[in-house]
């Protein structure tokens, strides 16, 4: 069976795992010989470059290069132009990084790979899943199924079908934070809340760090480093590497030249948790605004997780264990957690789709489904109140896939045609719901009033939704249609950056 990876989009860094032959997922090195690549593209001349070669060449082209395209997944009103003038919409560089994940991937495995699983933020919504499965595409690869990042941890922490619990999951990366409480059970992983802020990460604490320096160089009659170019890119890159240093050891130093002048900078790592005591801080209001709009105490969670690789600082997991009175789960790198989870629910599904049983002995879920985030319904007209109303079809929370009918009846004798609407939301009032699409269906002719139709609609496991109509009476299909977002590539845009992609390099 050929392997399917699981891959870890990331904001900053990205990492890919598979199942090997002892059935335990492994996570790939990169060509660089690292376990993370960062989630960096340069567009030079003729090829491409993604990584650490691209994030170090950075501060020489920054008009060619892009960093946290990830944030932009989804959005249509954003785009990169290089210094050549060439545009970018965000799913085609995520499938530069994509297509450079798998590209060395093969080179690990020795072995051409076609599907992955790719891990999304439990928040994403319709329009960024489609935007993840479209930059998979257009990388040439075939996504299998997107997974939730918090339920791709707890897969990776163990936490399969025998497993009935709360578990609460707190991912510090580079440049997002993101807590997730999840119920899980019978292999379901039902996310119940989730919060967190885009723009707090590993980042931010780097930052407090530069200015520490630059304000002690500056002390000394040093330049401002922060010069938008080299010297600041030359002193994130240092200060990052103090950062991790301070994970490990209680004090570092930071060297930087400039100006022919050398400077040398201390710090210890009370002095660091000092600086970004606020930051952390954050996430701990953040934190617990969670747990309380979703009424649980930390007594009702059975599992802490720690994901994200910001959660190796000691400050943080200090303050977790402070929080909840007892230690969070470890065993596992936080940074590669997600992948190995993705890694995962990758073999399983390959083992799915290609009929196979699973492999005698091998641990983990057998089952791994995450469910809707919100209600998907049709707006209809309430005889007895003689208002609009809001029906759903597809409750929230349902487990994907899935497929619900609703039957609703005509208003009037031979009606013509149904303006058919599409709402995501609870309300049964239609103005608390949000509208998604509105598609007229053409009803056949003579049917009197009150002839029931039937509505199904199916999620797949990839938040894509089908929408069938029939008349109930004669089963006959009326109309059928697919929820169209606006916000995504139109399906020939995709075709023609895929083929693009293909003529290019990417390194
Ligand atoms: P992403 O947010 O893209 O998912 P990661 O989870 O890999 O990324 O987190 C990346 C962040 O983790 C970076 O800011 C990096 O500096 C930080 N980081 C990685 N290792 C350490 C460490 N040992 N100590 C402190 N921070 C670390
Ligand atoms: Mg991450």
């Amino acid at each position: 069976m050929a392997q399917a990876l699981g891959i870890d989009l990331g904001t900053t860094f990205s990492a890919v795992a598979v199942v090997g032959a002892d059935d335990r997922p492994a996570v790939l090195r990169n060509r660089e010989g690292e376990n993370i690549t960062p989630s960096v593209v340069l567009f030079s001349d003729d090829q491409v470059l993604v990584g650490s070669t691209a994030a170090r060449t950075a501060a020489t082209m920054p008009d060619d290069c892009v960093r946290f395209v990830k944030r932009f997944m989804g959005d249509p009103h954003w785009s990169f132009v290089d210094s050549r003038g060439t545009e970018y919409r965000p799913e085609e560089i995520s499938a530069f990084i994509l297509r450079r994940l798998a590209d060395d991937a093969e080179l690990a495995l020795g072995t051409r790979v076609d599907d992955v699983v790719v891990t999304v933020p439990a928040y994403f919504d319709d329009a960024r899943r489609k935007a993840t499965l479209d930059a998979a595409e257009i990388a040439g690869l075939h996504a299998l199924r997107l997974v939730n990042e918090p339920t791709a941890a707890a897969v990776a922490y163990g936490l399969d079908e025998t497993e009935h619990g709360t578990c609460l999951v707190y991912d510090l990366g580079g440049g997002t934070f993101d807590v997730t409480l999840m119920r899980i059970a019978g292999g379901e992983f039902d996310v119940l809340a989730t919060d967190g802020d885009r723009n707090l990460g590993g980042f931010d604490f780097d930052n407090e760090l530069m200015l520490r320096v630059n304000a002690f160089v500056g002390e000394r009659g040093g330049p401002d480093l922060f010069d938008g170019g080299v010297l600041e890119a030359d002193l994130r890159e240092k200060c990052e590497l103090a950062k991790r240093t301070l994970t490990n050891v209680p004090r570092a130093s930071v060297f930087v030249s400039a100006d022919g002048a050398n400077h040398q900078v201390q710090i210890t790592r009370a002095e660091f948790e000092e600086l970004t005591a606020s930051l952390l801080d954050r996430t701990r209001t953040i934190l617990e605004s969670l747990l309380e709009a979703a009424g649980v105490g930390w007594d009702g969670i059975d599992h802490i997780l720690l994901v994200g690789g910001s959660t190796r600082m000691p400050m943080v997991r200090a303050m977790v264990e402070r929080l909840s009175g007892r230690p969070p789960e470890i065993g596992i790198n936080p940074d590669e957690a997600v992948a190995y989870g993705a890694a995962v629910v990758a073999d399983l599904t390959a083992a799915e789709r290609s009929g196979g049983e699973r492999r005698a002995g091998s641990a983990g879920p057998v089952s791994i489904s995450d469910v809707t985030s919100q209600s998907l319904g049709v707006l209809a007209y309430d005889e007895t109140t003689r208002r609009p109303v809001n029906v759903v079809v597809v409750p929230k929370n349902s487990s994907i896939p899935c497929q619900h009918e609703e039957r609703f009846v005509t208003l009037q004798e031979n009606q013509t045609e149904w303006l058919f609407e599409i709402t995501e939301g609870d309300d049964p009032d239609p103005d608390y719901v949000v509208k998604l699409q509105e598609t007229p269906i053409a009803l056949p002719r003579g049917l009197p009033r009150g002839s029931e139709m039937k509505v199904t609609m199916s999620y797949d496991v990839d938040g894509v939704v089908h929408v069938v109509v029939t008349e109930a009476k004669t089963d006959r299909s009326i109309g059928e249609l697919e929820l169209d977002r606006p916000l995504n590539l139109e399906r020939s845009d995709v075709d023609r950056m895929r083929s693009a992609m293909a003529r290019l390099e990417v390194r």
